[in-house]
């Protein structure tokens, strides 16, 4: 079991700490956490391709749970039908969902779009493996193998679609995809407090509660701070220090898998963050106690001596 940051600090937090699930076969912990993040959800793209995944065909697909079936509706039969029979051709991410493109015998193109809800994770599983613990998906594979969504809340998402554009049709750039004075000049033509600016899906895909508040103290910005008040020099460092916070989490999580290779969830406690989610903990450039400040009903953890 790894020891992460959040072991160290348990006796300081204020809220429960999230359940941890022994998996009684190899008595593995998993500390289940809210929302993974892009760098979750990127890693857990990764993860499916050094496992070759792409080039698998689907030979079938169970499904435990209908209403995790957005396209078609709960309809575990056609979602089914839809995918079975067909090649993975290839595995990438659009903002925090997984999009693989499959194909038929005629390589007629189709998509197959998961979103991991609040708990949600993959794991291929070779035939001897037992199933995870709170399997609601498993795609069984050409090659015996099958790909298993573990997700204790019940609250990840699954489309079947030609389009795949159809399942985030406002998403906006990503991170990577936009210059800093594109995203310097999405951000000033609002007048939003920059918190829930960079959580609104619309202007920026993919920038969670987390990273946001890690790249606003990264930047020296408050997270309560206008957009339209905030100068475009600002505002590019905002960008870079988005992308230096979301590139560092990506490659901590897969230079850290769990036992079985799949990505780890990462931990909002865990040490290399700059900012410790607890109330009063102290700032990491500073040491003054941080707050922890509802915006948008969002908690917004932030340096009121650093940040500004
Ligand atoms: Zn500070």
């Amino acid at each position: 079991m790894r020891v992460t940051g959040a072991d160290k600090r348990a006796g300081h937090r204020k809220q429960p700490p999230p359940p941890n699930l022994t998996t009684p076969q190899q008595n593995r912990v998993y500390h289940i956490v809210p929302m993974p993040e892009l760098p979750e959800v990127e890693s857990i793209k990764r993860y499916l391709i050094d496992q070759k995944i792409p080039n698998a065909t689907i030979q079938r697909v169970e499904i435990g749970w209908p209403d995790s079936i957005v396209v078609p509706a709960n309809d575990i039969e056609s979602f089914a039908n839809r995918i079975s029979h067909k090649r993975i051709k290839n595995i990438t991410r659009r903002g925090k969902y997984i999009v693989s493109t499959l194909s038929d015998q005629q390589d007629t193109q189709s998509h197959l779009v998961l979103h991991m809800g609040m708990t949600g994770s993959l794991h291929v599983r070779n035939l001897s493996d037992p199933p995870v613990r709170y399997r609601r998906a498993a795609i069984f594979l050409d090659d015996t193998r099958r790909i298993e969504l573990n997700d204790y809340r019940r609250w990840a998402k699954l489309w079947a679609l030609d389009d795949p554009s159809l399942a985030y049709p406002n998403l906006g750039p990503e991170p990577w995809d936009i210059t800093p004075t594109d995203f310097a000049t999405r951000l000033r033509s609002r007048r939003l407090r920059i918190k829930p600016a960079l959580l609104d899906q619309s202007i920026i895909a993919g920038v969670g509660n987390i990273y946001a508040d890690e790249s606003l103290h990264r930047t020296g910005i408050s997270p309560l701070r206008r957009t339209n008040r905030i100068s475009t020099q600002r505002l590019t460092q905002l960008h870079t220090n988005i992308i230096k916070s979301l590139n560092r989490a990506i490659n901590h999580i897969t230079t850290h898998p769990s036992e079985d290779g799949s990505p780890y969830v990462v931990d909002a406690y865990d040490d290399r963050m700059r900012i410790i989610r607890t109330p009063n903990s102290p700032c990491s450039t500073c040491h003054q106690p941080t707050k922890n400040t509802k915006i948008s009903g969002r908690t917004a953890y932030h340096c009121p001596n650093c940040q500004h």
